[in-house]
């Protein structure tokens, strides 16, 4: 079962990168790397921040990937390098323990580079038991645009912590280590899900996957042949773990799920229940789900002594079992409108995959009623979760216009739109973006713009080049 397996070990390909990084590596340290590592970053077609509450996503991994040639040392240390030495300064540190792995944000709060790096490595040290033999010099390349919801902090992680691990010879299954990586990302601050680690180890060329998770497993989706999916930029970045927006979000979600245990008197004890988890103790259906989120979490906002009066708990207690470091400020909380979306597009998701399945491939309109679902899921993400952006929006407008769908992917905030569009109608949708948007709105020169907007199709996750 393809689940069970490792990481694949290729012989390194021909590919000018490569030959460019394996030169870069032997400039850098004076002697040639052991292998390359490459990561691909991932487009999340449907199934936007709800792999945190436990519900089924559907990514498909990108083209574009995180790099890391590697060299082993005696020295129990890690030096770690970016081919782009003016953006990524360089950075090493001794390794002992992974308890002894500090990752702090500098001093605006903005985490260094390198700590993608460590979260990755010390998630590592983490499953070695602390054993380990070599220490590591590592170039790092990526291709993923930053902080644009195509998940470039998890290629980096990931490609770090296979890059320890398989200079150490340890032996993982590419579902552990899609899990390992997925907890040890949290160490940047953020308390992510999983779904982008999974995509980064299990994506496979020319299907999108459908991804559960506890257990974490993975089920190929084939797309329509005549779709295409085109990834825009809105040319805002925004780093996930530099504010607070993501974990409030994870943090309404739990609220929300507590509260409704609690009014339902579901027995949790003090443990967090996930909204997912809080279906299956009903044993109730999303749509009941729904109807049940309007009855029990009415108001449109919640104030921490509220939901500390709700849950019979102080407010210190529920800062200290439900809220992370940066979200015990908080003064309030917008449940109903956070559980709302979850559910809804847990329904999505369903819907989505329904549709892809072959029973339902008859229809013609295929693409169309995708695309409504991937609408949907925008208009919720920018209403009920408040985690679009202007650009993004006006993206979603402008496709929309040109009479294409669109929805904002990746956590938002900035970032980048997935579309769903015919062959067909590819080229004049990319040429309309490009006057519209980029050379019009954005005073972009025309040349640059493919490094915003490009077309995409699924690809293979993980390998592990040996030179
Ligand atoms: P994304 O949606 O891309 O995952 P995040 O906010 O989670 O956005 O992470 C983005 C951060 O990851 C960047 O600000 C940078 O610190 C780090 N990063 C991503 N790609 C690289 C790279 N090629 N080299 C160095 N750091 C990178
Ligand atoms: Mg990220």
């Amino acid at each position: 079962m393809e689940d069970a397996a490792a990481v694949p070990i290729k012989k390194v390909p021909r590919d000018e990168r490569i030959l460019f990084m394996k030169a870069a590596f032997q400039q850098e340290f004076g002697n040639p790397p052991k292998f390359i590592v490459k990561v691909p970053g991932r487009v999340n077609l449907i199934g936007e921040h709800i792999d945190y509450c436990g519900f089924p996503v559907l990514p498909m991994a990108l083209e574009q990937d995180a790099l890391i040639a590697a060299g082993t040392i005696r020295e129990k240390e890690i030096n770690i390098k970016n081919v782009n030495y003016q953006k990524y300064p360089e950075y090493k540190v001794a390794l002992k323990k992974f308890e002894e792995i500090k990752i702090e944000p500098d001093v605006d709060g903005k985490p260094f580079w390198y700590n993608y790096v460590l979260c990755g490595v010390k998630g590592a040290l983490e499953y070695l038991d602390n054993k380990f033999e070599q220490g590591l010099q590592i170039l790092v390349d990526g291709n993923i645009p930053p902080a644009s919801g195509l998940s470039s902090s998890s290629a980096l992680v990931s490609a770090s912590c296979l890059t320890f691990l398989h200079a150490q010879k340890a032996k993982i299954t590419k579902t552990d280590i899609a899990s390992l990586c997925a907890v040890s990302e949290r160490y940047i601050g953020t308390q992510g899900g999983g779904m982008d680690q999974a995509i980064a180890f299990l994506g496979e060329k020319n299907s999108a996957q459908y991804i559960t998770f506890l257990p974490l497993q993975v089920t190929p989706v084939t797309l329509p042949d005549d779709a295409v999916f085109v990834v825009a930029h809105s040319l805002a970045e925004a780093n996930k773990a530099a504010n607070n927006e993501y974990n409030s979000r994870v943090v309404e979600c739990r609220l929300a799920a507590k509260i409704i245990a609690t009014r339902e008197e579901i027995e949790t004890g003090s443990k967090m229940i996930t909204l997912s988890q809080l279906q299956e103790c009903r044993d109730s259906s999303l749509e009941d789900m729904i109807e049940l989120v309007h009855k029990l979490l009415p108001e449109e906002i919640y104030s921490k002594s509220e939901i500390s009066s709700i849950l019979n708990i102080s407010e210190d207690a529920l800062g200290d079992l439900y809220l992370t470091s940066n979200t015990k400020q908080l003064p309030d909380f917008k449940l109903k409108q956070r559980a709302l979306h979850v559910y809804e597009e847990a329904l999505r998701v369903e819907n989505f995959r329904k549709l892809c399945s072959g029973s339902n491939r008859i229809n013609d309109n295929i693409i169309s009623s995708l695309g409504n679902l991937m609408f949907e899921s925008h208009e919720s993400l920018k209403k009920q979760y408040e985690c679009s952006h202007d650009n993004l929006d006006l993206l979603v407008d402008l496709s929309k216009k040109f009479g294409v769908n669109a929805r904002l992917t990746g956590a938002g905030w900035g970032g980048c739109i997935v579309a769903i569009c015919r062959e067909e109608e590819v080229n004049a949708f990319m040429d309309y973006l490009t006057d519209e948007f980029y050379v019009k709105h954005c005073n972009i020169d025309r040349e640059n713009v493919p490094s915003y907007l490009f077309a995409t199709a699924p690809n293979d996750g993980a390998v592990i080049y040996q030179l």
